[in-house]
C-alpha cells in the first residue's frame, strides 16, 4: 500500500476488524430487518470508537481523519449500517471541535466521546443539493434564539441526544446568513418523525425533524453566527472521506462473499471460478477497491497534513460511490439466482451501497466541486 499506516494505526485496525468480526457482522442482518442496534450501539459505546475522533485532552481516542478511515472501512466490512451511523456521529462532533468555543468543546467533546449520540442536520424536504435553500430559521431574542422549521433525512435522529442544526439566522444574506446550532433531544418543540423505510443502510436510523418555537440558550449557538454554511461544508470533507472508505469497506465484503461462492458453486462440472468470464470479475473488483482506498487515504492524510482536501474528498467519494455500485453487482453475478435472494447477504450490500451515491453529496453534485477544481486550476 502506498500509504503507510503508523505501528498505533495497524493497531486500531486491527482492533476495529476484530470488533466488526465479533460484533458487528453477526448483528448486520437483523439490522436490514429490524432498524437499529441498541445493544451494538452500547458495545460501540463502551469500545471507545464513539470518540475516536477526539482529542484525548477531553476523552477521546486522539485519531486524526486517517484513524477514522481506518475504522469507517473496517466496520464496513461488517455492516454498512453501523457505517452511517459512526459517519453522523463524527461528522457532527467533528463540528464542535472545529468551531466550538472552549466551553462548548468541554461541555459536549466529553458527552461525545463517553457514547453521547450526536446528529448533523443540514438537509431540508426542499433543500438537500441545493443546500443554500434551507428555509429553517432562528431568530435572535434577548435570551437567545427561537428556532422553526424542520430537517430531512438526518441520519441518528430519533437516537441521537444532540443535534447540530443548520438555520438561517440572516436570509438576506445567503450562505453567510446560515448558522449552526446545538439542540438537545429534550428541546420543548422538537418533534421527531417516524424512522424513515429504506431501501439500504436499515439499521441507521434515518427521521424528520420539526421545531416549533424550540427556545434555546445564547450558547446553543456554534462558533460564529453566518459561519455555519462554511462549517458544514468544511465537514463535508471528512464525511466524503469517511464515505469513500465505507464503499471500500462494503466493496471488499462484496468480493469476499464472491469468493467463497465461486469457491464453492459447481457449473458444468467444475467451480465457476475456473471460468474465466467469472474470474476476470475478481481481477476488476480487486483493482478498483484498491484505488477506492488510495484515493481515501491520500484525501485522509492531505486533510490531516492541515491541507485543503475538497476536491480530493470529493473525487475519492465520487469514485468510491459509483464504482462501489458496479463492484456489488459484480459480485452479485456471481451468486446467479441466489444472489437476488434476501437468504444470501449479497442481495443486502447491493442495497446498501446505493445509498451512498446519495448521503453527503449526491454523484452530480461532486461531479460539479470536481469538475469545477479542475477547469479553474492553473
Ligand atoms: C440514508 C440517508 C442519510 C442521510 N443523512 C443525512 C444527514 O445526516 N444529514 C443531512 O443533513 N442530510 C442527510 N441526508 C440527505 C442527503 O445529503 C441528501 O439526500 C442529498 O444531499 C441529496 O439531496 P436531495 O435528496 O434533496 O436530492 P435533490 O437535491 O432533490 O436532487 C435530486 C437529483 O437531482 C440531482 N441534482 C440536484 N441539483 C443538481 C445540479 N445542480 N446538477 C445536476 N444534478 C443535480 C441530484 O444529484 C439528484 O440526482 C441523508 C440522505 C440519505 C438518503
Amino acid at each position: 500500500m502506498l500509504i503507510q499506516f503508523t505501528e498505533e494505526q495497524k493497531m486500531l485496525r486491527d482492533m476495529a476488524r476484530e470488533f466488526t468480526k465479533n460484533e458487528i457482522a453477526p448483528r448486520d442482518k437483523w439490522m436490514d430487518e429490524n432498524g437499529f442496534d441498541w445493544e451494538l450501539c452500547k458495545k460501540i459505546q463502551a469500545a471507545g470508537f464513539m470518540g475516536a475522533n477526539i482529542p484525548e485532552q477531553y476523552g477521546g481516542g486522539g485519531g486524526g481523519i486517517v484513524d477514522t478511515t481506518i475504522i469507517a472501512q473496517e466496520f464496513a466490512r461488517g455492516s454498512a449500517s453501523v457505517a452511517t451511523f459512526m459517519g453522523g456521529q463524527w461528522l457532527a462532533s467533528n463540528l464542535i471541535l472545529e468551531n466550538g468555543t472552549d466551553e462548548q468543546r468541554q461541555q459536549y467533546l466529553p458527552l461525545a466521546c463517553s457514547g453521547k449520540i450526536f446528529a448533523f442536520g443540514l438537509t431540508e424536504a426542499n433543500a438537500g443539493s441545493d443546500a443554500a435553500g434551507i428555509k429553517s430559521l432562528a431568530v435572535e431574542t434577548k435570551d437567545g434564539w427561537v428556532l422553526n422549521g424542520s430537517k430531512a433525512w438526518i441520519t441518528n435522529s430519533g437516537v441521537a441526544d444532540y443535534y447540530i442544526i443548520l438555520a438561517m439566522t440572516d436570509p438576506d444574506q445567503g450562505t453567510s446568513g446560515i448558522s449552526a446550532f446545538i439542540v438537545p433531544k429534550e428541546a420543548k418543540g422538537l418533534a421527531i418523525g417516524k424512522f424513515e423505510e429504506k431501501m439500504g443502510v436499515r439499521g441507521s436510523a434515518t427521521c424528520e425533524l420539526a421545531f416549533d418555537n424550540i427556545k434555546l440558550p445564547k450558547e446553543a449557538l456554534l462558533g460564529v453566527r453566518g459561519k455555519g454554511f462554511k462549517m458544514a461544508m468544511q465537514t463535508l470533507d471528512i464525511g466524503r472521506i469517511s464515505a469513500s472508505a465505507v464503499c471500500a469497506g462494503i466493496s471488499d465484503h462484496a468480493l469476499q462473499l464472491a469468493k467463497a461462492y465461486a469457491n464453492e458453486r459447481k457449473a458444468f462440472g467444475k467451480p465457476i471460478k475456473a471460468f474465466q468470464g467469472v474470474a476476470f470479475r475478481f481481477a476488476d473488483m480487486y483493482a478498483e477497491i484498491k484505488a477506492m482506498e488510495l484515493l481515501a487515504y491520500d484525501a485522509a492524510t492531505t486533510k490531516d497534513a492541515g491541507l485543503r482536501c475538497s476536491q480530493d474528498a470529493a473525487a475519492a467519494k465520487l469514485f468510491a460511490t459509483e464504482r462501489g455500485i458496479q463492484i456489488c453487482l459484480q459480485a452479485q453475478a456471481v451468486f446467479g439466482g441466489n444472489g437476488m435472494s434476501k437468504e444470501y447477504d449479497i442481495e443486502r450490500l447491493v442495497r446498501d451501497i446505493r445509498v451512498w451515491s446519495v448521503m453527503e453529496g449526491s454523484t452530480e453534485i461532486l461531479r460539479m466541486i470536481v469538475s469545477g477544481g479542475v477547469l479553474a486550476s492553473k
